[in-house]
């Protein structure tokens, strides 16, 4: 399929990179495993890596579904767009740029919005870090309103295939920063979100919590004050750990607790809007327990 098919059919996009990320994977499977420095975390256990593939085909298959309706809502609201925006290479950076920027503001908010949390903890409840972990994602993101963070876009005037093909862009560069392989990358650091900033973002270890946000460039983390570099082991995983290979669990768990939580009986009609807006109770650590774990496994960054 050439460049234009792509763009007519952006939905396809990460299918199209699914070989490269599978020659990844298994190359660092393979030198993973023969070396002797490589963490326990980094390493591929199989009951894992058949959840995580599970949830990407789970995720993909629910995203071509909701694709349907909401290309349909982005076409009639590409029909009010403020600008008339030609696609050429200039255009096309700005995109990048400014879906990075939406993307940075979604990815916060799935963190500090429990509803949005229910669908994104998914990619953040595995307590190991290899790019097998980039496949964990949920098929709740379009029912989380994950496609409201592009609308802006549209209504700007970009085109919704572009916009699409951006986001999707966008998802598969963030394979690459899955993985403890890669220590550092020099001046790089100060521009991109790079598999030690990414590492960051999936650690429990309290001062970690709700830091890097970036897709592709780490600059909006500089900007907005959330930005912490790699410094101590990264412990990783969630404060509430699911505990469960099963793909259904790891999916539905979070929703479930949510909903047991908004119809406890004693709640008065104010307080389900403040458990399903309010930041998610899971990422809050007591300093306790962080503690414990924390003496177990501080040690520098090598
Ligand atoms: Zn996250
Ligand atoms: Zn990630």
């Amino acid at each position: 399929m050439d460049f234009n098919g792509l763009i007519s059919h952006p939905e396809i996009l990460l299918l199209v990179l699914a070989p490269l990320f599978f020659v990844c994977i298994l190359l660092e499977w393979y030198l993973g495993n023969k070396s002797a420095t490589t963490p326990k975390s980094a390493k591929y256990h199989l009951p894992e890596v058949l959840c995580n593939f599970s949830l990407a085909g789970l995720h993909q298959a629910a995203d071509i579904l909701a694709g349907l309706l909401v290309a349909k809502l982005y076409l009639w609201v590409f029909g009010w767009r403020l600008f008339d925006i030609e696609m050429n290479l200039w255009s096309f950076l700005g995109l990048i740029l400014a879906q990075d920027f939406c993307y940075y503001w979604f990815h916060r908010a799935s963190h500090r919005v429990r509803w949005m949390w229910a669908a994104h903890v998914v990619h953040h409840s595995s307590e190991n870090m290899n790019f097998s972990t980039a496949f964990r994602q949920s098929l709740m993101y379009p029912l989380a309103g994950m496609w409201l963070f592009w609308l802006p876009l549209v209504i700007i005037g970009f085109d919704p295939n572009w916009v699409v093909f951006v986001v999707l862009l966008n998802l598969g560069l963030q394979f690459f920063v899955h993985t403890q392989a890669i220590g550092r990358l020099g001046p790089l650091e100060w521009i991109f979100n790079t598999p030690s900033h990414h590492r960051v973002h999936h650690g429990r270890n309290p001062q970690y919590i709700d830091k890097n946000y970036a897709g592709v460039l780490i600059i909006w983390d500089r900007l907005f004050g959330s930005f912490v570099e790699e410094l101590q082991t990264v412990d990783y995983g969630i404060t509430k750990p699911v505990n469960s290979f099963n793909p259904l669990v790891v999916i539905f768990s979070e929703w479930r607790d949510m909903w047991r939580d908004v119809l406890a009986k004693e709640l008065s009609f104010k307080h389900p809007m403040a458990i399903l807006f309010a930041p998610p109770q899971t990422q809050q650590t007591s300093s306790k327990q962080v503690k414990t774990r924390v003496a177990n496994t501080d040690s520098n960054v090598q």
